[in-house]
C-alpha cells in the first residue's frame, strides 16, 4: 500500500478484510430480516462509508436515513450525548437498525437505543464496523465487523480532526499525534 501517511501508525484492517466482512454483514441482515423492510439508521459522520456499502450490498428491501450525535466533553466519562440531527421520519412499527462506525466506551450506542426504543419501533437492532475491547459489556451488538484494541483508529469514515475519512482501510493513529491535540 506504499508509504503510510505521517500520522498512521500501523494499519489495522485492510480494505480487502473491510470489503469480505461487509459483505459477510450484509448477507446476515438480509437473511435475518427476509420478508420485512428494514430502516438502516447511519450515524454521522463517520457511519458514512460504512453505511452506503453495507446498503448497496443487502438483497432485501431498505430505507436509509441518518442521525448526528455529539458527545459533550470527549474526556468525559458522563456519556451525555446531544442529538445535532434527528431523522427524517418517524419509526414507529419499523425494523430498526442502527449502524454505527465504532463503539469505544458504548456511551452513545446505550443513549442511542434508549432514545430510539422510547419510538415504538416493531425492532431495534444494533450494528458497528468496529469495537474496542474496553467498551461496556452491556451494550449489546446483534452485528459486529471487528474487534480492535483501545487505539485511535482512523480511515473508512473514521477521522482525526476531520483527517483520515477517506483511507481506504483502518489504521491506528500515531499515539504522539493524538496526545498533542488533547494537551
Ligand atoms: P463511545 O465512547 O460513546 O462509544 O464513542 C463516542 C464516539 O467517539 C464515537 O461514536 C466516535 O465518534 C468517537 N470515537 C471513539 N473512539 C474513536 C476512534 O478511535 N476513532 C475515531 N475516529 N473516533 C472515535
Amino acid at each position: 500500500m506504499g508509504d503510510l501517511p505521517g500520522d498512521i501508525q500501523r494499519i489495522l484492517i485492510t480494505p480487502e478484510e473491510i470489503e469480505k466482512r461487509v459483505k459477510e454483514l450484509a448477507d446476515q441482515i438480509s437473511n435475518d430480516y427476509r420478508g420485512k423492510r428494514l430502516y438502516m439508521v447511519g450515524i454521522l459522520k463517520g457511519a458514512f462509508i460504512f453505511m452506503a456499502d453495507l446498503t448497496r450490498a443487502l438483497s432485501i428491501p431498505h430505507v436509509v436515513d441518518f442521525m448526528a450525535l455529539s458527545s459533550y466533553g470527549k474526556t468525559t466519562q458522563s456519556g451525555a450525548v446531544r442529538i445535532l440531527m434527528d431523522l427524517r421520519e418517524p419509526i414507529e412499527n419499523q425494523h430498526v437498525l442502527i449502524v454505527e462506525d465504532i463503539v469505544d466506551t458504548g456511551h452513545t450506542l446505550a443513549y442511542l437505543q434508549q432514545v430510539l426504543k422510547g419510538r415504538s419501533p416493531a425492532s431495534l437492532r444494533t450494528c458497528a464496523l468496529v469495537r474496542k475491547t474496553r467498551a461496556r459489556a452491556d451494550v449489546t451488538l446483534d452485528y459486529l465487523g471487528f474487534e480492535i484494541p483501545d487505539v485511535w483508529v482512523v480511515g473508512y469514515g473514521l477521522d482525526f480532526a476531520d483527517r483520515f475519512r477517506t483511507l481506504s482501510y483502518v489504521a491506528e493513529l500515531k499515539p504522539e499525534a493524538y496526545a498533542s491535540s488533547q494537551k
